[in-house]
């Protein structure tokens, strides 16, 4: 075992001892089964939208519970540090209402919640482990490793540090104190308890009893000496933050599973009490006939950034996750679905699938339920961010938007459901707005589905010159257009023109078809008579009587 005179010459001597962050940050006085959560991601990348599930999941049950979700920042990989990926956490935290009631933003008596900046508190930690004999330095060097890794190959042993492989676990002080006289930068191993072939089992609150092989390798805790700051590896500190964060429940990805053994090598080595782990599965996703994990790399909608892209109200990506999580919530009304706790017993070992056509329904239903002037409270920030042109529109025209959002939104048991996302949108309301309608003026168009041009001009002089606003006690539009088709000789009934259509020049639908054509830009388009009751006299005459 190294003296302490060496372990201690390796670190400032103002270190403080572990006692010193003990009283720093002391235990929590919670209720016993208030749960203290937390998320932690890594600055390395962009947010997958499976991170924000794990994190909603994490803040609900700190929040049910009435404990404490924290937002911790696990950036000791500097060498991958993704520059704007923390502003891209907060624009995904902030979009889903995800909210930390301990973070560097929102404060709290356990931060720093950084872990580049909580560099020390590692350090104390580690010379502790050091002066126990329970950590040790190594001067592998990057050239060594490689030689190891390939020599393991050769000889069938699996890589890592470990076993005779181990070659700094046990040297003696005068072979570690040369290393250090020449100035050779090193590492800190931990020395794992672990031994080859052993079992270990530990609860995992989703998936219940489970057992693998025990951690044998030496890992590396703390990075090298000639970096600075003098970093940690995520493993260690994420130890060492757990336990003095108070953290009493751990919700993460189920890719840390393999890590459960080592980690709780760290927590026995440390003397920190075990915390309970629950590994989610990974969202998944159907590709032909298999199904795959949601990757990063191939599928859009793995991104947070699309979420917020495409204008999904959070509470409908919400709502879906947790159905997906709990099936229980999925037969819930959305507020219902929303305000219920999620039971981690209920989650699924196999990752749910997420399907974003079904996603898309669901945000169309939960759309169909706002009222016209929410949609637009909600929508306007949208638009000003990816839409400025028709942001601008709308705003000056805020009265015909709410009307538009009316058409066969209010007074009927179905309200309309085509506006899944606020990047639909343009596509389904632009119309509305004289801005972004295209005048038809081509009697020729092919979306007049083939009628002669001057019938369609018959229809479009005949219809302007009859027109009448709709309004209690007025013809509706569609005896306007049918007395005007019979009179120019259009089938009045689909039967009679199935049965000859060379005796008429279209039939009704054709003529009311050519209307709406003028009037919305489409032959599918929301009801007629509120549309043009939306639109105003003047705008329905001008669109009507744009023809060349
Ligand atoms: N920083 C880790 C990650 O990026 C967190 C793992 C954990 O929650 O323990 O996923």
């Amino acid at each position: 075992m190294l003296s302490v005179e060496l372990i201690d010459s390796l670190f400032p001597v103002d270190l403080p001892d572990p006692a010193h962050w003990e009283s720093r940050y002391p235990a929590r006085t919670l209720p016993a089964d208030a749960k203290v959560t937390r998320f932690a991601p890594s600055p390395t990348g962009w947010l997958h939208i499976g991170g924000i599930f794990t994190a909603s999941v994490n803040l609900d049950l700190a929040r049910h519970s009435g404990g404490r979700y924290l937002l911790r920042i696990e950036d000791t990989d500097q060498a991958r540090f993704e520059e704007g990926a923390l502003a891209q956490f907060e624009a995904g935290f902030e979009y889903f209402g995800i909210e930390a009631d301990e973070s560097d933003a929102a404060g709290g008596s356990y931060g720093p919640y950084t872990q580049s900046v909580r560099a020390e508190i590692y350090q104390t930690y580690v010379r502790e482990l050091m002066r126990q004999g329970k950590a040790y330095p190594c001067f592998e060097t990057p050239e060594q490793a490689e030689a190891r890794v390939a020599r393991q190959k050769t000889v069938g042993a699996l890589p890592g540090y470990y076993g005779e492989w181990a070659i700094w676990r046990d040297a003696p002080e005068d072979q570690v104190r040369a290393r250090l006289d020449a100035g050779d930068p090193y590492v800190v191993r931990f020395r794992s308890p672990g031994i080859g072939g052993a079992r270990v089992s530990f609860t995992d609150l989703i998936r219940g009893e489970l057992s693998s092989d025990d951690n044998r390798n030496d890992v590396v805790i703390l990075k090298r000496s000639d970096t600075a700051p003098r970093l940690p590896t995520y493993h260690f500190a994420h130890a060492v933050d757990d336990h003095l964060m108070g953290i009493t429940l751990v919700v993460r990805g189920e890719e840390w599973i393999s890590s459960v053994p080592l980690h709780h090598q760290l927590f026995d080595a440390l003397g920190f009490p075990r915390i309970p782990y629950a590994h989610v599965a990974p969202l998944m996703k159907q590709d032909g006939g298999s199904r795959r994990k949601l990757s990063k790399r191939r599928d859009p909608e793995a991104s947070v950034g699309y979420y917020i892209e495409q204008g999904f109200p959070a509470e409908a990506v919400l709502y879906y996750l947790r159905g997906l999580a709990n099936g229980r919530l999925a037969e819930l009304p959305l507020p219902a679905a929303l305000a219920e706790p999620l039971r981690l017993s209920e989650f699924g070992v196999a990752g749910p699938l997420l399907d974003i056509v079904k996603l898309d329904d669901i945000s169309a239903d939960y759309v169909s339920t706002l009222p016209g002037a929410e949609i637009l409270d909600r929508l306007l920030p949208w638009l000003t961010e990816y839409d400025k042109d028709l942001a601008s529109v709308v705003v000056a025209q805020r009265d015909l938007a709410l009307r538009a959002l009316d058409v066969e939104r209010v007074n009927t048991e179905k309200p309309r459901k085509d506006l899944h996302k606020w990047a639909d949108f343009r596509g389904v309301y632009g119309f509305f707005f004289p801005e972004v309608f295209e005048l038809v003026t081509d009697p020729a168009d092919e979306r007049f589905g083939g009628l002669a041009p001057d019938l369609v001009r018959a229809l479009a002089s005949g219809f302007a010159a009859g027109y009448l606003e709709p309004g209690p006690g007025v013809t509706t539009w569609f005896d306007q257009i049918r007395t005007l088709a019979g009179d120019l000789g259009f089938a009045l009934r689909q039967k009679d023109y199935k049965k000859n259509p060379d005796a008429y020049p279209g039939s009704i639908a054709d003529a009311a078809g050519a209307i709406r054509v003028l009037i919305t830009g489409s032959r599918q388009s929301p009801d007629l008579e509120q549309t043009c009751a939306a639109l105003g006299r003047n705008e329905v005459l001008r669109r009507v009587t744009a023809l060349a």
